[in-house]
C-alpha cells in the first residue's frame, strides 16, 4: 500500500528525534582517514546507483503498521530489543520552526512515534527515503536515548533487512553509507579531526551554539570534488543546501552534530564489522544489561562492497 494513502495514526512502536544528513562545503588536503572515507563513499555510491528509486521501493512497502511490527521484530531478532512497537506511530508531524531540522522524533513520555509529514506532502521531499528514519526512532523507543548509539544500530537494522530483501532497505543503506561516508570525510577536513571516533558516546552532545559555532579551519576542496562526482547536479544542490542551512541557521554547532550523528557511529561501525570488535556497550535508559553491539550483516554487506 503507498505510505500517501496510508491512515496517518497507527498503533504501534516507537521513536526519537533524528536529523536529516547535511552534506558539506569546501576545501583541502584531507587526512588518509578521509580518503579512504570517500572511497567508501564510491563504494556505496555505485550499489546504490543500480537501485530503484525511492518512488518505486516505497510503493512495495507495506502499510505502516505492518512495516512497524516488521521493523520491531528484526531489532529484537538482532538482540536489540524486546520486539515492544510504539504506543503510536504517525507521518503527519507538522515540526513547525523545526521543519528542515527535523525528519522525526520520538516521544519516550507517551510512546509516540512521528515523522515529519513533508515525507508524504512536499513534493520536494517525496522521493527521500524514511525508512531509516523509521527505524531510528524505533531504536529509540526500546529504550536508547544517545544519538550515536541508535544511529550505529540503525545502520545495522537496515543491513539485517536489506540481507533479507526487505523493499527499500538496499536502497535506503547504501544511500546513508554513501552520504554519512561523505560527511565523515568533511568533518575529518573541515574540522581537522585526525580520524573518526572508535569509541561511542555515552551521553548525547549539546548540540547548540552556545559560545559560538566551532569555526571551518580546514581545507575540505578534494571532498568538494569527490562529492560532486558522486552526486548528480540535483542531489549535489540539495546537499549544498542543506550544509548551508545547519551551518549558518540551524543555531546547531555542525562539528557537534556531524560528530555525534556521522562520524562517530560510522567510526565505531566500521571498526566493529571489519575489524576485530570494539568494547562500546550500548547503554538502556531502563535496567537491561548494557548491550554489546553485533553488525554481523552490516560486516557481510560490506564484504559485498568490498571494503572489508
Ligand atoms: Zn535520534
Amino acid at each position: 500500500m503507498v505510505p500517501n494513502r496510508l491512515p496517518r495514526q497507527i498503533t504501534g512502536a516507537l521513536v526519537a528525534a533524528l536529523l536529516l544528513l547535511p552534506v558539506p562545503t569546501v576545501a583541502g588536503p584531507e587526512s588518509l582517514d578521509g580518503v579512504a572515507r570517500l572511497r567508501l563513499a564510491s563504494l556505496a555510491d555505485a550499489m546504490y546507483d543500480g537501485q530503484p528509486s525511492w518512488t518505486v521501493e516505497a510503493e512495495r512497502l507495506p502499510e505502516l503498521s505492518m512495516l512497524v511490527e516488521h521493523i520491531a521484530a528484526y531489532i529484537d531478532e538482532e538482540g536489540y530489543g524486546s520486539g515492544d512497537v510504539p504506543s503510536e506511530v504517525s507521518m503527519q508531524a507538522d515540526f513547525g520552526a523545526q521543519r528542515s531540522l527535523q525528519s522525526g522524533r520520538y516521544y519516550p513520555a507517551t510512546d509516540v512515534v512521528e515523522l515529519n509529514e513533508r515525507f508524504l506532502t512536499d513534493p520536494a521531499w517525496t522521493d527521500r527515503p524514511w525508512l531509516g528514519v523509521l527505524v531510528h526512532e524505533m531504536v529509540h523507543a526500546q529504550g536508547y536515548p544517545v544519538e550515536a548509539q541508535v544511529q550505529l544500530i540503525t545502520m545495522e537494522i537496515l543491513a539485517t533487512m536489506a540481507n533479507d530483501g526487505y523493499p527499500g532497505a538496499l536502497l535506503e543503506l547504501t544511500d546513508r553509507l554513501r552520504r554519512q561516508a561523505i560527511l565523515s570525510a568533511w568533518w575529518l577536513a573541515a574540522y581537522e579531526h585526525d580520524a573518526l571516533p572508535t569509541r561511542l558516546a555515552t551521553t548525547n552532545p549539546f548540540p547548540y551554539c552556545r559560545m559560538g559555532c566551532t569555526p571551518i579551519s580546514g581545507d575540505t576542496s578534494s571532498v568538494s570534488e569527490t562529492r560532486q562526482a558522486i552526486y548528480d547536479p540535483a542531489e549535489l544542490r540539495r546537499a549544498l543546501a542543506r550544509e548551508r542551512f545547519w551551518l549558518k541557521r540551524s543555531q546547531r554547532d555542525y562539528d557537534v552534530v556531524l560528530g555525534s550523528y556521522v562520524a562517530e557511529p560510522l567510526g565505531v561501525l566500521l571498526e566493529t564489522a571489519c575489524g576485530d570488535g570494539l568494547e562500546s556497550k550500548l547503554t538502556r535508559d531502563d535496567s537491561s544489561p548494557p548491550i554489546f553491539p553485533s553488525v554481523d550483516d552490516m560486516r557481510a554487506f560490506l564484504k559485498e562492497l568490498a571494503w572489508c
